[in-house]
């Protein structure tokens, strides 16, 4: 727990808090999914960002595209177009067994991971002939990190 500086209380943390994860975008020569995914971690009291902890993002669309190549039956010389729509939210997990899988008695011998979940769909497009192949993919991936890696903000 850290001190809220809106009001000087020992705060806990509002994790329904939305990351930001604007610039997450499809990098098709790569076949990736790119950017990067903010958490912040902000008091529950007054919403004030305590600590935050900044995600790179490599999420791998190799599979995904190659499908679409093959059910389209479209030469790798086809030009793939995307977009994303993707919903982030935040994700908090408590550590609830030690390394060797017993449990842990007491809170403060637990370690909390905070991270995110990136879910929605990615539109492949592509042209073949005159006609414009569109097809919409599931897309989903995920990334957390123990909260003594996040940086504290003052
Ligand atoms: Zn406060």
């Amino acid at each position: 727990m850290a001190r809220c500086q809106q009001c000087g209380n020992f705060a806990s943390y509002d994790d329904s808090f939305e990351p930001e994860a604007d610039d997450l975008e499809v990098d098709v020569d790569s076949e990736q999914i790119v950017g990067t995914v903010r958490v912040a971690l902000v008091s529950e009291c007054c919403g004030d960002e305590m600590k935050d902890y900044t995600f790179d993002v490599e999420h791998d669309i190799t599979s995904e595209v190659i499908a679409f190549r093959e059910k389209h039956k479209l030469s790798d010389k086809v030009l793939i177009e995307s977009e994303l729509s993707l919903d982030t939210e935040m994700t908090t997990r408590r550590q609830r067994n030690d390394r060797h899988g017993k449990p842990i008695k007491h809170s403060r011998y637990s370690r909390t991971y905070y991270g995110f979940n990136s879910s929605g769909t990615m539109t492949l497009c592509a042209a073949k002939g005159k006609k414009t192949i569109k097809e919409e993919i599931n897309v989903s991936f995920n990334d957390e990190t123990q909260a003594s890696f996040f940086e504290e903000l003052y």
